[in-house]
């Protein structure tokens, strides 16, 4: 491609309401414009990017036996209705209504429309297993969209879905998965790891997620330091034991009540009382379908949703608001506590609470906190839980080892569905002793637009983005430093068919600019490999030969030059 006619628009300055260098770094190097706030148009440098992803996409889903085909994006309501996600979804999925008051959502996802296909084509065992896969634009009404194609509203989703007799079978193919999608990452220049993540509301399933390490991640990552034990999971996941204060900053004396004028949240009562956030428990009142619940945690500690739901076992758990909060405690919000509720309610602790010793905590009365209760003796818990987020620090739950703390950014999750929804949908086939059968289910989903944000994340210096070969929009970046030179545009224009011809991706920059100008666009739009053919070099028939990352430079006669450049562009899948 010729610089001079390709559509690759980079600017000085980065858009204002860019956070983080991926977001920066696409639009000033041309790849994104944005349309509307998390929907953007990707310019063809960005398209070359997304077209690389899908390639390593495809050979390798393929390698596995998935078979590639396309649903539609509209589905209709009635589809959604039989799994009862229309309504549970929530706001992020997208609603659209046709002429005739028929309603149709915009995929998210695509669970239910697969597994029409499944029941309506899929009867018999001899068809199982089965895994299917397509590359498409995904919508979903984020309601931060944000991070530029990190976090879209629509944005491009590889999904497969598999089918399996039985559950070994769908566990066998998992393994399949995670390796297929660990070569993916890693073929795409990727540092990632694979951690153990949340099911969502009903237990039992196991996913996991591919994280990016990136400072910029919105996931908090726990892993073991110990590599033998290998433990690594996402913090509203990972299970860990909380250690407790040091005897030296336990609290001690008799069971007592304290005037605690206005002082509500755990930073104002811990000093007032001048005692740590770690002495206290904070009592929390959540909604569920059910009967509302009280979850003790201990102050200096954060309560993990993801594992309450879990443990109720129940999709709709939601913090209660004040009205609630009041009828429960008989109190203003702020001195909630376990003892002397004035509703009957179940009382859970966060394993934190469990060995913290004497604690302050709410009276249910205005103005009123308790000193040094104890459990089993001041307050009662009907049973003590893990519902904290893990944090760095925590000691692993499968060794003792304080784990390490990171953060990554998804770009993948792996998922044994089970038969959630050959189940709800009635998916069934004939078994080959002549009896139905519902099959089991995985689904698997990779982030394609967020795949370029996170490789930017992790490669970028301050003149702009370091593509790693596999990914990068072109190869090369052919420069002729003077293009008023007849002798240099000769060179350049007999390079570029060579090497065109030879299948390297050439950008020819044959723009008559400054070299100054030249070198920062080349850097900014980091194209891995620059070949420069100056006019100083050339009156000893030699070119230079720049790596963008290292900024090394190697000089070689034009003959050779080609070759090295054939050598170094050569992309096996085991890259
Ligand atoms: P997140 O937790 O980041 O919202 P998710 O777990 O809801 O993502 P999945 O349903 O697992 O997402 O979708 C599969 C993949 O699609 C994710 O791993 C991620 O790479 C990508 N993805 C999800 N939401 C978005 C989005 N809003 N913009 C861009 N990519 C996304
Ligand atoms: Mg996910």
């Amino acid at each position: 491609m010729r610089w001079s006619k390709a559509l690759i628009p980079t600017l000085k300055e980065s858009p204002s309401d860019a956070e983080v260098v991926s977001h920066k770094l696409m639009v000033r190097s041309g790849m994104i414009r944005k349309v509307a706030p998390g929907i953007y148009n990707y310019l063809p440098l960005c398209f070359r990017v997304i077209e690389k992803i899908k390639d390593i996409i495809r050979e390798e889903m393929n390698k596995a036996g998935a078979q590639e085909l396309l649903m539609p994006i509209l589905s209709p309501a009635e589809l959604w209705q039989e799994t009862g996600r229309w309504d549970i979804y929530g706001k992020e999925l997208m609603k659209v209504e046709d002429r005739h008051k028929k309603h149709y959502a915009l995929g998210p996802t695509h669970e239910e429309v697969i597994t029409d296909i499944a029941r309506k084509e899929l009867k018999s065992y001899r068809q199982l297993p089965a895994c299917f896969y397509q590359i498409q634009t995904k919508f979903r009404d984020e309601i931060r969209p944000r991070f530029g194609v990190m976090r879209g509203r629509e944005f491009i989703m590889k999904d497969a879905y598999s089918f399996h007799r039985t559950e070994e079978d769908l566990d066998s193919y998992y393994k399949v998965m995670f390796k297929t999608y660990s070569d993916i990452f890693r073929r795409c220049g990727l540092k990632f790891r694979a951690v153990l993540a949340d099911s969502g509301a009903i237990g039992g399933d196991v996913t996991h997620e591919f994280m990016v390490l990136a400072s910029s991640g919105e996931s908090l990552v726990l892993s073991c330091p110990d590599d033998k034990c290998g433990y690594a999971a996402t913090s509203d996941t990972a299970e860990s034991v909380i250690p407790c204060p040091d005897e030296k900053h336990r609290l001690s004396g008799s069971f007592a009540e304290k005037h605690t004028p206005g002082r509500k949240t755990v930073e104002e009562v811990s000093d007032f009382l001048k005692i740590k956030p770690f002495n206290l428990i904070k009592t929390l009142i959540y909604k569920t379908s059910k009967k509302p619940v009280a979850v003790l945690i201990r102050g200096d500690r954060e309560l993990n949703t993801a594992k309450l739901k879990k443990f109720l076992r129940d999709g709709f758990v939601e913090l209660a608001e004040d009205a609630l909060v009041q009828k429960i405690t008989g109190t203003d919000v702020g001195f909630a506590g376990p003892r002397g509720l004035k509703e009957n309610i179940k009382i859970f602790a966060d394993f934190s609470v469990k060995d913290m010793g004497p604690a302050v905590m709410g009276a249910n009365r205005k103005d009123t906190h308790f000193l040094n209760a104890l459990s089993g003796k001041d307050y009662q818990v009907d049973k003590f839980i893990d519902v904290s987020i893990a944090a760095a620090g925590d000691k692993c739950a499968k060794c003792g080892m304080p784990l390490d703390g990171f953060r990554g950014i998804e770009v993948g999750q792996i998922f044994k569905l089970g038969k959630k929804y050959s189940n709800s949908l009635k998916a069934g086939y004939i078994e080959e002793n002549g009896r139905e059968n519902t099959g089991w289910m995985g689904c698997y989903g990779i982030g394609v637009t967020r795949i370029i944000a996170a490789a930017i994340e992790q490669n970028n210096d301050d003149k702009g983005i370091i593509w790693p070969l596999q990914i990068s929009p072109y190869h090369v970046v052919l420069m002729g430093l003077n293009m008023k030179d007849s002798g240099t545009v000769e060179v350049c224009e007999k390079l570029y068919g060579e090497l065109t011809d030879g299948g390297v991706e050439v950008l020819f920059d044959d723009r008559d600019l400054r070299a100054g100008f030249k070198f920062k666009d080349a850097d900014l739009i980091g194209i891995p490999i620059k070949m420069i053919v100056s006019e100083a070099n050339l009156k000893s028939g030699s070119i230079e030969i720049q790596d963008r990352m290292t900024a090394k430079s190697e000089i070689f006669s034009l003959e050779r030059a080609v070759s090295v450049i054939k050598e170094r562009t050569v992309l096996s899948n085991t890259d």
